[in-house]
């Protein structure tokens, strides 16, 4: 039974935090989420209870560190229906996990004359690697056209595939738009013609259930924040026989099982080559908590819970003249503006009433031209976020029109 009112009670800074001196509204979750006391303990049993290296030491306190490091990945691997747990690789965060497959194995599997086909919806961490990797190999990034509301379809995928495509490289959820690619039906339609389809999905993997098996997605990279984790840590899923073949972009301690004085090395196999030097331990270790908790809570409550508050506050912003909503029909974000107010200048508005929300391009800075403004507002929920402080938002939704006095 999902109880949101319980939930909260979970989370330290829904307790007490004010912005502005009011009460704390947090519709940043795009940007990051809040912590739930769970997770924050097992942070703290880390640093205060066996806080010694993992994968090194022969005695009890490395055993243990060790023990609670593969839990992880295994709650990990559980999590998003990973077939190993050995697919599952730690990094610093979706932008780290994107740039390994562009550079570990972007670079090793394209030539010149190939394409990768990205959106323009895409986020800088899964567009800006693959400008350089097209760069240096002479390859070429094209874009998927999307469809009039901004959604990625099935249809388009076609239209934008060639002979040359290698590579399809785009969000499971847009960070902007909001909108859910059909990943099963990409993936079933790239494998046949060889494509690899690389799927980001650091706004999707937090919101809803994460079937790797059962999309056929080639990669995919999530970050430990934006799901109740801590910074710094996240995931770059692959499949066993391709992360075989991916080259690691850091080298060191912990990465290999030999080498000698002539160079020879010989690296481990994945995960370990790829997790070179001492890991964020504490980070895997809250993201293994992080993972639980949102097991139990339960990925199809969350998502359903998330569709009311999204429909419910489109449905009473749709109601104010004096809002402009870019993607009514989102799966995600919801991204707006007032009407004649600067983003940045609504963001500071909704600032002075305790609610934080997020202005200017969200790291997607080439969807302006298909949006046709230069900046945007966006609100993003997390399952602990209610209809009550939606009723703010709406109230000070309707002061914005003060801008213009
Ligand atoms: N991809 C998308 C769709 C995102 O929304 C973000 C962050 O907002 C990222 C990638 C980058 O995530 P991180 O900053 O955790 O590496």
């Amino acid at each position: 039974m999902f109880d949101v009112q319980q939930i909260r009670k979970d989370f330290p800074m829904l307790n007490g935090k004010t912005m502005h001196d009011q009460p704390l509204i947090y519709f940043d979750n795009g940007a990051t989420t809040l912590k739930p006391q769970v997770v924050i303990n097992k942070v703290c049993d880390y640093l205060t209870n066996y806080s010694g290296n993992a994968h090194r030491g022969d005695y009890d306190l490395s055993h243990e560190v060790d023990v609670q490091y593969e839990e992880a990945r295994c709650l990990v691997a559980k999590f998003i229906h990973a077939s190993r747990k050995e697919e599952i690789v730690f990094t610093s965060g979706s932008t780290d996990s994107l740039n390994m497959i562009a550079y570990g194995y972007g670079k090793t599997h394209l030539s010149a004359g190939d394409e990768i086909l990205i959106t323009v919806a895409e986020h800088a961490s899964n567009t800006l690697p693959w400008f350089d990797i097209a760069r240096e190999v002479g390859a070429v990034v094209n874009y998927i056209e999307l469809d009039a509301q901004g959604r990625l379809t099935l249809e388009n995928v076609k239209k934008a595939v060639t002979d040359q495509t290698k590579i399809i490289a785009i969000a499971e959820v847009t960070n902007v738009l909001g909108f859910q690619a059909p990943m099963k039906e990409i993936c079933a339609y790239a494998h046949e013609r060889d494509i690899i389809v690389v799927a980001d999905g650091a706004q999707s993997v937090p919101h809803q259930v994460t079937d790797v098996t059962d999309t056929d997605v080639d990669f995919l990279a999530f970050s430990g924040h934006k799901m109740c984790g801590p910074t710094g840590v996240g995931v770059l899923y692959g499949k066993y026989n391709l992360l075989c073949e991916t080259k690691p972009t850091r080298l060191g301690g912990g990465s290999n099982s030999r080498y000698n004085s002539c160079g020879v090395v010989t690296l481990k196999n994945p995960p370990y080559k790829f997790e070179a030097g001492t890991p964020n331990i504490e980070g895997v270790v809250g993201l293994g908590a992080a993972v639980s908790y949102l097991m139990e809570v339960g990925m199809d409550n969350i998502h359903a819970y998330e569709k009311e508050l999204r429909d419910y506050c489109i449905e009473k912003m749709k109601a104010l003249d004096n809002i402009e909503i870019y993607n009514e029909t989102s799966h995600g974000a919801i991204a707006f503006n007032i009407k004649g107010v600067f983003s940045q200048d609504g963001a500071s508005l909704f600032n002075t009433y305790g609610i934080a929300v997020r202005a200017g391009q969200h790291c997607a800075k080439i969807l302006d031209e298909f949006l046709d403004v230069s900046s945007t507002l966006r609100v993003s929920f997390y399952f602990y976020n209610t209809k009550e402080e939606i009723d703010k938002f709406i109230e000070v939704c309707k002061k914005g029109d003060d801008f213009l006095d």
